[in-house]
């Protein structure tokens, strides 16, 4: 968008970024920069969101911004954090279609919910997905509040998830600050910070209040700088499309040439291991054995092949054998790869274990379990990859019981 007669500059003759009005404005009255950069800004974002084929069609803007049903915004932005868009585009109608209401989630089992969820990884924001309806139906009658006081008191609904509800839902001026959001501000303000650094982000969340507060409709604005975050001005090593953004003429970091730099790395701590050691055992029938892991941790409460765990190394073939009551087939694991989740590289190994041949009578831990029924289990994609790697196999050995134990 080029700059207009009478709007602010962002750019002086050296390249260096200013803020001033015309000099006509400046004579009516002092303008505060920071608060016209906010009202141009949420004046261009408006409009470009606006404007068809900017923004893209997805299933949970069924609505316009601001007129959203507050149940669908909250199941979409938990299926949100951390996923690409394109995961949950077919995920997220699924979901509704099973738990349509707040009511119906509320009234679910836990297990049920999470094998809805079962693929989309960080189990986390379906235990407390499931736990906040179960909270808006016991203390808000069945409807979710629309402040974001009483929103942040909800499992899993921090600052952000608040603020997206609050706008998206009831079109309140509340602000929002994810990853997209922090890098168009930093970008946009020239900024030379890191996005989760702590010390900014009292900053972001400062302009982003600025933004919101100048928005005739809060929650298009909203949603406008989280899509011109994901579509327009794209974190490196893309290069941002400036020349398709609303905010061009405003934005200090293309004035300066330093959006390649913005926002900054920070240095991230080492990530932690743990080793893995999976026996993958089929009965005769073809049931599979398999265990669901305790509550609290990783993975917690979710079903996996058994499995024993290190913090400095591998179980050996003997420890997995006692520890889990079963004969391993050969010396050697079957597979080995690693799997990593935010914080940790967990090293998987995959054994192979005869059923029936253990000094044990029976496995001593797991049960058996028909595996055309794992699609119902809460399963992690790293178990998902173990226990349907023979899934081929499992149908050519005949009927399986109706309930295998
Ligand atoms: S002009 Fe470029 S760097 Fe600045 S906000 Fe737009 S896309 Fe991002």
């Amino acid at each position: 968008m080029a700059a207009e007669s009478g709007k602010i500059a962002r750019s002086n003759d050296r390249g260096s970024p200013r803020r001033t009005t015309s000099a006509r404005s400046a004579r009516q009255r002092p303008v505060d920069p920071q608060a016209a950069v906010a009202v141009e800004s949420a004046r261009a974002l408006q409009a470009w969101f606006n404007t068809p084929g900017n923004a893209r069609a997805l299933p949970w803007r069924d609505r316009p911004a601001g007129e959203r049903d507050a149940y669908v915004v909250l199941v979409a932005e938990a299926m949100l954090q951390q996923t690409q868009v394109s995961r949950i585009a077919d995920r997220l109608p699924k979901f509704l279609a099973r738990f349509p209401t707040v009511s119906r989630l509320a009234a679910a089992s836990q297990d049920d919910v999470l094998a809805e969820w079962s693929g989309l990884g960080y189990y986390r924001r379906a235990r407390n997905l499931h736990a906040a309806a179960r909270m808006v139906v016991d203390s808000h009658g069945g409807e979710l509040p629309n402040d974001v006081e009483s929103l942040r008191s909800l499992p899993g609904v921090g600052r952000y998830t608040a603020g997206a509800i609050a706008s998206l839902a009831f079109d309140k001026h509340e602000p929002i600050v994810d990853g997209n959001v922090a890098r168009v501000l930093l970008r946009l303000h020239g900024k030379k910070a890191a996005s989760d650094d702590r010390a900014a982000q009292a900053w972001l969340w400062e302009q982003s209040t600025n933004l919101v507060r100048a928005a005739k409709r809060p929650g298009v604005v909203n949603e406008a700088i989280m899509e011109l975050g994901a579509t327009v001005c794209l974190p490196a090593p893309a290069a941002p499309r400036c020349e398709r953004c609303p905010l061009a003429s405003l934005c200090v970091a293309r004035a300066q040439g330093t959006t390649a730099r913005i926002p900054t790395v920070k240095s991230r701590s080492a990530r932690k291991a743990l080793y893995a050691s999976t026996l993958l055992v089929r009965r005769r029938d073809g049931a599979l054995l398999v265990e669901q892991r305790p509550g609290g941790g990783m993975w917690s409460c979710m079903w996996q092949a058994v499995t024993v765990e290190r913090h400095d190394r591998h179980a050996t073939a003997h420890e997995l054998s006692v520890e889990t009551g079963t004969r391993i087939a050969a010396d050697t694991p079957d597979e080995r790869f690693i799997h990593r989740t935010t914080h940790r590289d967990v090293h998987f190994e995959v054994w192979t274990g005869v059923p029936g041949r253990a000094k044990s009578p029976r496995p001593r831990r797991g049960e058996w379990v028909d595996p055309r029924r794992l699609s119902e289990l809460a399963l992690s994609n790293a178990q998902r990859r173990i226990l349907f790697r023979d899934a081929g196999l499992f149908h050519e050995l005949g009927p399986l019981s109706p309930r295998p134990r």
